[in-house]
């Protein structure tokens, strides 16, 4: 029995990484999935890759004008959604001292600003129900240097969980973060680190993670196939922290 049948979920920031292999594992039970991100060729290519009832749309997380279009156009397709996955998010590594306001910006404006205008304008297009799952990061209850904008920022998505799970409980819908561990995914060479420094963090994280290894994106789709289904139907405003032990030692 597939556990996703019959349901349609938006996974924003779902044609890389993790999103991809969460939008890749709810079509392969059962759900109808539309994808959105920034890079048309790169959405175009995933639709192709995962194949079967998948949309894929070009939007901007920090434009809020394209949040609502983006919400029209999935839900003209396939009807009112059951599953929101927040996911879009970037990362922009810098000491204190370098850390610009572009960078401060943008990273706010994508991870944080993204996130709460994700869940508000998708208010009018939520079935009663519905499962809203927000991307945080283990990060966010750790130090690490050159990272704290990128931290702060997924501490307030923690936070937005558990304040809009209050204000959505009359519509019985259900507000979660997933909180990953360090992932092999394309987010650090985004990063404006060179490759040297990109492999030098992977490396260092590989070895602090109890774990010993980073984790991969097919073992982060679980949870977030958890957090989509029924099975998670207690779990309210919670935290589901996949992250190789990385903020529990
Ligand atoms: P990724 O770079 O592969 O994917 C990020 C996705 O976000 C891409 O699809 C990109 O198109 C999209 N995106 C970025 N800015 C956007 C915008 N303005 N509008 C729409 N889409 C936008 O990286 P990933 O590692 O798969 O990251 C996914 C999420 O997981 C992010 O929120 C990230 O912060 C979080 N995360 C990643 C890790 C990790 O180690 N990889 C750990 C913890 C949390």
């Amino acid at each position: 029995m597939k556990k996703l049948e019959n349901k349609v979920a938006v996974v924003t920031g779902g044609n890389s990484g993790i999103g991809l292999a969460a939008a890749k594992l709810y079509v392969a039970q059962g759900a109808k999935v539309a994808i959105t991100g920034r890079n048309k060729t790169t959405i175009d290519a995933a639709v192709n890759d995962i194949g079967g009832d998948i949309i894929g749309i070009v939007s901007d997380v920090s434009d809020l004008g394209s949040i609502t279009k983006s919400y029209e156009q999935i839900t003209e397709t396939f009807g009112k959604i059951d599953v929101l996955v927040v996911n879009a998010g970037v990362f922009i590594g810098a000491p204190l001292a370098d850390f610009t306001e572009e960078m401060f910006d943008t990273t706010s404006d994508i991870n944080f600003k993204g996130a709460f205008f994700s869940v508000q304008k998708a208010l009018p297009f939520l079935n009663d129900g519905a499962s809203v799952i927000i991307t945080s990061s283990a990060v966010s209850n750790k130090a690490m240097a050159t990272a704290s904008a990128y931290a702060a920022t997924k501490a307030a998505v923690t936070s937005l969980a558990r304040g809009f799970s209050a204000e959505l409980a009359d519509r019985q819908i259900r507000v979660n973060v997933l909180s990953p561990g360090p992932i092999e995914t394309p987010i650090f060479g985004r990063s404006g680190m060179s490759a040297e420094q990109v492999d030098g963090m992977k490396a260092y994280m590989a070895d602090i993670v109890p774990a010993k290894r980073l984790g991969n994106v097919e073992e982060i789709a679980e949870g977030y196939l958890y957090l989509a289904s029924d099975d998670s139907k207690y779990m309210i405003g919670g935290d589901l922290v996949l992250d190789g032990g990385y903020s529990r030692f």
